[in-house]
Protein backbone atom coordinates (compact mmCIF):
# COMPACT_ATOMS: atom_id res chain seq x y z
CA UNK A 1 0.00 0.00 0.00
CA UNK A 2 1.31 3.37 -1.03
CA UNK A 3 1.76 5.46 2.08
CA UNK A 4 1.26 9.28 1.43
CA UNK A 5 3.39 12.34 2.68
CA UNK A 6 3.44 15.76 2.40
CA UNK A 7 4.75 19.36 3.06
CA UNK A 8 2.69 22.57 4.24
CA UNK A 9 3.16 25.95 4.03
CA UNK A 10 2.36 28.78 2.60
CA UNK A 11 3.64 30.09 0.46
CA UNK A 12 4.51 25.76 -1.23
CA UNK A 13 4.42 26.51 -4.81
CA UNK A 14 8.42 26.50 -4.98
CA UNK A 15 8.84 23.75 -2.98
CA UNK A 16 11.52 21.13 -3.74
CA UNK A 17 10.77 18.86 -1.45
CA UNK A 18 8.39 16.95 -3.58
CA UNK A 19 11.02 16.12 -6.01
CA UNK A 20 13.66 15.11 -3.42
CA UNK A 21 11.66 12.92 -2.12
CA UNK A 22 10.14 11.24 -5.07
CA UNK A 23 14.28 10.64 -5.89
CA UNK A 24 14.86 9.50 -2.49
CA UNK A 25 11.60 6.89 -2.71
CA UNK A 26 12.87 5.91 -6.27
CA UNK A 27 16.63 5.17 -5.16
CA UNK A 28 15.69 3.48 -2.28
CA UNK A 29 12.48 1.60 -3.80
CA UNK A 30 10.13 2.95 -1.09
CA UNK A 31 5.91 2.83 -1.70
CA UNK A 32 5.37 6.22 -1.13
CA UNK A 33 4.22 9.59 -2.72
CA UNK A 34 4.93 12.96 -1.55
CA UNK A 35 2.68 15.93 -2.58
CA UNK A 36 3.15 19.98 -1.69
CA UNK A 37 0.28 21.48 -0.07
CA UNK A 38 -0.56 25.06 0.47
CA UNK A 39 -2.29 25.79 4.24
CA UNK A 40 -4.05 28.86 4.51
CA UNK A 41 -2.26 31.15 7.46
CA UNK A 42 -5.03 30.63 9.88
CA UNK A 43 -5.76 26.73 8.87
CA UNK A 44 -2.76 24.80 9.24
CA UNK A 45 -3.79 22.65 12.30
CA UNK A 46 -7.12 21.89 10.39
CA UNK A 47 -5.24 20.82 7.36
CA UNK A 48 -2.60 18.68 8.91
CA UNK A 49 -6.27 16.73 10.42
CA UNK A 50 -7.53 16.14 7.48
CA UNK A 51 -4.31 14.59 6.07
CA UNK A 52 -4.11 12.47 8.68
CA UNK A 53 -7.60 11.47 8.41
CA UNK A 54 -7.25 10.43 4.80
CA UNK A 55 -4.32 8.31 5.46
CA UNK A 56 -1.35 10.67 5.54
CA UNK A 57 1.94 9.02 7.29
CA UNK A 58 4.08 12.31 7.54
CA UNK A 59 4.86 15.62 6.65
CA UNK A 60 7.34 17.98 6.42
CA UNK A 61 6.46 21.69 7.44
CA UNK A 62 8.03 24.92 6.02
CA UNK A 63 7.71 28.73 6.46
CA UNK A 64 6.05 30.05 8.61
CA UNK A 65 3.92 26.83 10.17
CA UNK A 66 7.04 25.59 12.06
CA UNK A 67 6.32 26.85 15.55
CA UNK A 68 2.26 25.38 14.92
CA UNK A 69 3.64 21.82 14.03
CA UNK A 70 5.79 22.06 17.55
CA UNK A 71 2.52 23.44 19.09
CA UNK A 72 0.33 20.09 17.42
CA UNK A 73 3.35 17.31 18.20
CA UNK A 74 2.28 14.76 21.47
CA UNK A 75 5.46 14.33 21.36
CA UNK A 76 9.06 15.68 20.32
CA UNK A 77 12.31 14.75 20.23
CA UNK A 78 15.18 16.38 21.87
CA UNK A 79 16.36 18.52 18.95
CA UNK A 80 12.67 19.64 18.38
CA UNK A 81 12.75 20.92 21.70
CA UNK A 82 15.84 22.56 21.65
CA UNK A 83 14.74 24.15 18.09
CA UNK A 84 11.47 25.22 19.51
CA UNK A 85 10.13 23.69 16.03
CA UNK A 86 9.27 21.09 14.30
CA UNK A 87 9.62 20.68 10.48
CA UNK A 88 8.98 16.79 10.51
CA UNK A 89 5.59 15.19 11.75
CA UNK A 90 5.34 11.50 11.84
CA UNK A 91 2.26 10.30 12.19
CA UNK A 92 2.00 6.89 14.51
CA UNK A 93 -1.13 5.59 15.07
CA UNK A 94 -2.84 7.98 17.56
CA UNK A 95 0.25 9.87 18.07
CA UNK A 96 1.82 12.94 16.59
CA UNK A 97 5.93 12.97 16.70
CA UNK A 98 7.34 16.52 15.90
CA UNK A 99 11.46 16.21 15.09
CA UNK A 100 13.64 18.83 13.72
CA UNK A 101 15.84 18.07 10.99
CA UNK A 102 17.51 21.36 9.80
CA UNK A 103 20.41 21.22 12.10
CA UNK A 104 21.06 17.84 11.04
CA UNK A 105 21.27 19.13 7.52
CA UNK A 106 23.08 21.37 8.03
CA UNK A 107 26.31 19.58 9.77
CA UNK A 108 26.05 16.85 7.31
CA UNK A 109 26.10 19.67 4.47
CA UNK A 110 29.06 21.21 6.17
CA UNK A 111 31.00 18.21 7.53
CA UNK A 112 30.44 15.25 4.59
CA UNK A 113 29.58 17.43 1.64
CA UNK A 114 31.85 20.19 1.92
CA UNK A 115 34.65 18.51 4.23
CA UNK A 116 34.53 20.90 7.06
CA UNK A 117 36.00 19.87 10.08
CA UNK A 118 33.97 21.88 13.09
CA UNK A 119 35.62 20.83 16.21
CA UNK A 120 37.78 23.91 17.75
CA UNK A 121 36.80 26.02 15.17
CA UNK A 122 35.66 29.57 15.50
CA UNK A 123 31.90 30.41 14.26
CA UNK A 124 29.89 33.01 13.17
CA UNK A 125 26.15 32.25 13.08
CA UNK A 126 24.62 35.27 11.72
CA UNK A 127 20.57 35.10 12.46
CA UNK A 128 18.37 34.64 15.69
CA UNK A 129 14.99 33.22 13.91
CA UNK A 130 13.94 29.85 13.66
CA UNK A 131 16.79 28.70 11.09
CA UNK A 132 19.07 29.92 13.29
CA UNK A 133 17.42 28.27 16.86
CA UNK A 134 17.39 24.68 15.30
CA UNK A 135 21.30 24.50 14.31
CA UNK A 136 22.84 26.10 17.68
CA UNK A 137 22.94 22.99 20.07
CA UNK A 138 23.78 20.92 16.50
CA UNK A 139 26.61 23.50 15.90
CA UNK A 140 27.65 23.34 19.65
CA UNK A 141 27.94 19.67 19.62
CA UNK A 142 30.58 19.66 17.27
CA UNK A 143 33.03 21.28 19.93
CA UNK A 144 33.70 24.63 17.71
CA UNK A 145 36.30 26.93 20.13
CA UNK A 146 33.38 29.20 20.06
CA UNK A 147 29.76 30.06 18.49
CA UNK A 148 28.92 33.70 18.00
CA UNK A 149 25.56 34.57 17.29
CA UNK A 150 25.04 38.00 15.78
CA UNK A 151 21.31 39.34 15.32
CA UNK A 152 20.25 42.59 13.44
CA UNK A 153 17.98 42.62 16.81
CA UNK A 154 21.28 42.27 19.44
CA UNK A 155 18.73 41.17 22.64
CA UNK A 156 17.77 38.12 20.33
CA UNK A 157 20.98 36.54 19.80
CA UNK A 158 21.87 36.88 23.10
CA UNK A 159 18.54 35.63 24.30
CA UNK A 160 19.12 32.75 21.85
CA UNK A 161 22.88 32.46 23.67
CA UNK A 162 21.76 32.27 26.91
CA UNK A 163 19.12 29.38 26.33
CA UNK A 164 22.44 27.21 25.25
CA UNK A 165 25.29 28.54 27.76
CA UNK A 166 25.31 25.19 29.22
CA UNK A 167 25.87 23.16 26.21
CA UNK A 168 29.44 25.24 24.96
CA UNK A 169 31.35 28.05 24.20
CA UNK A 170 27.99 30.39 22.89
CA UNK A 171 27.94 34.68 22.78
CA UNK A 172 25.59 36.43 21.57
CA UNK A 173 25.05 40.07 20.18
CA UNK A 174 24.85 42.88 18.10
CA UNK A 175 27.11 43.04 14.49
CA UNK A 176 28.93 46.16 16.14
CA UNK A 177 30.58 43.39 18.90
CA UNK A 178 32.19 41.71 16.21
CA UNK A 179 35.25 43.55 16.24
CA UNK A 180 37.95 41.08 17.87
CA UNK A 181 38.18 38.07 15.86
CA UNK A 182 37.83 36.53 12.44
CA UNK A 183 35.59 33.43 11.91
CA UNK A 184 36.50 30.04 10.18
CA UNK A 185 33.03 29.52 9.14
CA UNK A 186 30.43 32.15 8.39
CA UNK A 187 26.85 30.96 8.45
CA UNK A 188 23.77 33.42 7.37
CA UNK A 189 20.70 32.38 8.92
CA UNK A 190 18.81 35.55 8.32
CA UNK A 191 16.24 36.12 6.26
CA UNK A 192 18.55 39.60 4.56
CA UNK A 193 19.50 37.27 1.15
CA UNK A 194 15.75 36.75 0.48
CA UNK A 195 15.48 40.28 0.05
CA UNK A 196 18.71 40.80 -1.66
CA UNK A 197 20.36 42.35 1.87
CA UNK A 198 23.27 41.84 3.26
CA UNK A 199 23.42 41.70 7.49
CA UNK A 200 25.89 44.31 8.67
CA UNK A 201 29.00 42.50 8.88
CA UNK A 202 32.25 44.76 9.81
CA UNK A 203 35.37 44.36 7.50
CA UNK A 204 37.83 41.84 8.11
CA UNK A 205 35.35 39.13 9.41
CA UNK A 206 36.74 36.15 7.27
CA UNK A 207 39.54 34.32 8.46
CA UNK A 208 42.49 33.20 6.10
CA UNK A 209 40.63 29.90 4.25
CA UNK A 210 37.05 30.75 5.73
CA UNK A 211 33.95 29.07 4.31
CA UNK A 212 31.14 31.37 4.26
CA UNK A 213 28.01 29.42 4.04
CA UNK A 214 24.44 30.97 2.95
CA UNK A 215 21.25 28.63 4.12
CA UNK A 216 19.65 30.39 0.97
CA UNK A 217 20.04 28.81 -1.84
CA UNK A 218 19.23 29.17 -5.74
CA UNK A 219 20.50 32.48 -6.32
CA UNK A 220 24.07 34.51 -5.84
CA UNK A 221 23.37 36.31 -2.62
CA UNK A 222 25.02 39.89 -1.58
CA UNK A 223 26.21 37.60 1.27
CA UNK A 224 28.23 35.20 -0.74
CA UNK A 225 29.68 37.85 -3.17
CA UNK A 226 31.13 39.86 -0.24
CA UNK A 227 32.70 36.55 1.33
CA UNK A 228 34.07 35.46 -2.14
CA UNK A 229 35.47 39.65 -2.55
CA UNK A 230 37.03 38.55 0.98
CA UNK A 231 38.53 35.07 -0.14
CA UNK A 232 36.51 33.00 1.39
CA UNK A 233 35.64 29.66 -0.06
CA UNK A 234 31.02 29.71 -0.27
CA UNK A 235 28.53 27.43 -0.39
CA UNK A 236 24.57 27.85 -0.77
CA UNK A 237 21.90 26.03 1.38
CA UNK A 238 21.00 23.49 -1.33
CA UNK A 239 23.18 20.87 0.27
CA UNK A 240 21.14 21.60 3.78
CA UNK A 241 17.60 21.60 2.15
CA UNK A 242 18.42 17.97 0.96
CA UNK A 243 20.30 16.46 3.68
CA UNK A 244 17.38 17.43 5.98
CA UNK A 245 15.26 15.85 4.21
CA UNK A 246 16.85 12.58 3.73
CA UNK A 247 16.71 13.16 7.86
CA UNK A 248 13.08 13.53 7.31
CA UNK A 249 13.07 10.43 5.07
CA UNK A 250 15.02 8.19 7.59
CA UNK A 251 12.78 8.93 10.61
CA UNK A 252 9.87 7.64 8.47
CA UNK A 253 11.05 4.76 6.61
CA UNK A 254 13.91 3.93 8.78
CA UNK A 255 16.23 3.73 5.45
CA UNK A 256 19.15 6.48 4.64
CA UNK A 257 18.82 7.69 1.01
CA UNK A 258 22.11 8.58 -0.94
CA UNK A 259 22.31 13.12 -1.04
CA UNK A 260 24.91 13.05 -3.70
CA UNK A 261 22.99 12.06 -6.65
CA UNK A 262 19.91 14.41 -5.62
CA UNK A 263 22.28 17.31 -5.06
CA UNK A 264 23.82 17.18 -7.82
CA UNK A 265 19.86 16.39 -9.88
CA UNK A 266 19.22 19.78 -8.44
CA UNK A 267 22.33 21.71 -9.18
CA UNK A 268 21.96 20.64 -13.04
CA UNK A 269 18.11 22.23 -12.82
P1 LIG B 1 12.96 34.13 10.47
O1 LIG B 1 11.97 35.09 9.90
O2 LIG B 1 12.56 33.26 11.61
O3 LIG B 1 14.26 34.96 10.98
C1 LIG B 1 14.79 35.95 10.21
C2 LIG B 1 16.15 36.38 10.77
O4 LIG B 1 16.79 37.20 9.78
C3 LIG B 1 16.08 37.21 12.03
O5 LIG B 1 17.21 36.93 12.83
C4 LIG B 1 16.15 38.65 11.47
O6 LIG B 1 16.70 39.59 12.38
C5 LIG B 1 17.12 38.45 10.35
N1 LIG B 1 17.00 39.46 9.26
C6 LIG B 1 15.97 39.65 8.42
N2 LIG B 1 16.25 40.63 7.53
C7 LIG B 1 17.50 41.06 7.83
C8 LIG B 1 18.36 42.07 7.28
N3 LIG B 1 17.97 42.80 6.25
N4 LIG B 1 19.58 42.23 7.83
C9 LIG B 1 19.98 41.47 8.88
N5 LIG B 1 19.21 40.51 9.45
C10 LIG B 1 17.98 40.31 8.93
O7 LIG B 1 13.50 33.29 9.23
P2 LIG B 1 14.10 31.81 9.26
O8 LIG B 1 15.06 31.75 10.39
O9 LIG B 1 13.03 30.82 9.20
O10 LIG B 1 14.88 31.70 7.84
C11 LIG B 1 16.10 32.38 7.59
C12 LIG B 1 16.70 31.94 6.27
O11 LIG B 1 17.12 30.58 6.31
C13 LIG B 1 15.75 32.05 5.07
O12 LIG B 1 16.47 32.59 3.98
C14 LIG B 1 15.37 30.60 4.80
O13 LIG B 1 15.03 30.41 3.45
C15 LIG B 1 16.66 29.89 5.17
N6 LIG B 1 16.47 28.46 5.52
C16 LIG B 1 17.10 27.52 4.74
C17 LIG B 1 16.98 26.16 5.03
C18 LIG B 1 17.67 25.16 4.15
O14 LIG B 1 17.36 23.95 4.27
N7 LIG B 1 18.59 25.55 3.30
C19 LIG B 1 16.17 25.69 6.16
C20 LIG B 1 15.57 26.77 6.94
C21 LIG B 1 15.72 28.09 6.59
P3 LIG B 1 15.76 40.34 13.48
O15 LIG B 1 15.64 39.38 14.64
O16 LIG B 1 16.51 41.57 13.81
O17 LIG B 1 14.43 40.61 12.81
Amino acid sequence: MTDHYAVFGNPIAHSKSPLIHASFARQTGQDMDYTALLAPLDGFAECVTAFRAGGGAGANVTVPFKEQAYAIAARRTPRAEAAGAVNTLHFRGAEVLGDNTDGAGLIADLTRNLGVDLAGRRILLMGAGGAARGVVLPLLACGPAVLFIANRTAGRAVDLAARFRDDGPVRGGGYEALTDMTYDIVINATAASLAGELPALPDGIFAAGALAYDMMYGRDTPFLQLARQAGARTADGLGMLVEQAAEAFFLWRGVRPDTAPVIAMLRAG
